[in-house]
């Protein structure tokens, strides 16, 4: 008999021992008896959320322990995976690890477990086989923020003209006019009112070279 609703209606599939499934016959179900199991899996599909997941056809890592107990299989270990993320305050991507920590109980049929509570508070058995997908994207929904940023203290971006903060740097302001600004004012002034501007600006002794190269982009514009 095999689970017919919960967990087998998200992802239905004929079981085999790959990605996500193991058969787990050779653990026996004799009480106490334990087996470790390490595998890499890269799934086709990503796993996590809009703004942040494990990339398709990233490498998962299993490195769990597989627990024959009495009701069922008790899975206990960890997966880890790289994560892309986009920040949410300064929309750049990023790239992150993430670890979950599984204890998660497969309950064998007919156990009391199994006639005590529903496959989707506890996930059952099928045909000797567990399969560790619906619980692994259930984690890794739970465990990555809804709200993920590149760093912990991300500026975000500038509210008046949307340039990334940590790029712009601290003195980044529309109040006081930037540098960069300011070099470029002096580059369109082509009126004779800027020259008063320019030389309250210049540093005296590079003046002649700034005059110069000023000279030269005037012509080239005209020209
Ligand atoms: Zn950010
Ligand atoms: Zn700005």
């Amino acid at each position: 008999m095999s689970a017919d609703s919960g967990n087998g209606s998200r992802h239905r599939h004929k079981l085999t021992d790959a990605g996500f499934v193991l058969d787990v016959r050779s653990l026996g179900r004799a009480p106490g008896s334990i087996k470790e199991f390490h595998r890499i899996v890269t799934p086709a599909e990503k796993i996590g959320l809009d703004l942040i997941a494990i990339p398709a056809g990233a490498e998962v890592e299993l490195d769990l322990t597989l627990q024959s107990v009495s009701e069922g299989v008790l899975v206990t270990g960890t997966v880890s995976a790289p994560v892309e993320g986009e920040c949410s305050r300064c929309l750049e991507s990023f790239t992150d690890d993430i670890e979950l920590h599984l204890t998660e109980l497969f309950a064998y049929p007919n156990s009391a477990t199994d006639q005590t509570t529903e496959d989707d508070e506890i996930p059952r058995l099928v045909d000797d086989f567990i399969d560790l997908e619906p619980v692994i994207v259930d984690s890794v929904g739970m465990e990555l923020p809804l709200q993920p940023l590149c760093e912990p203290d991300c500026a975000g971006l500038c509210p008046e003209c949307g340039v990334k903060m940590a790029i712009a740097g601290s003195g980044h302001g529309h109040e006081i006019l930037d540098p960069r600004w300011a070099g470029l004012a002096k580059f369109n002034a082509e009126s004779p009112d800027s020259a008063a501007f320019d030389d309250a600006v210049s540093d005296p002794s590079t003046d002649s070279t700034l005059a110069g190269h000023n000279g030269a982009a005037s012509k080239t514009e005209e020209s």
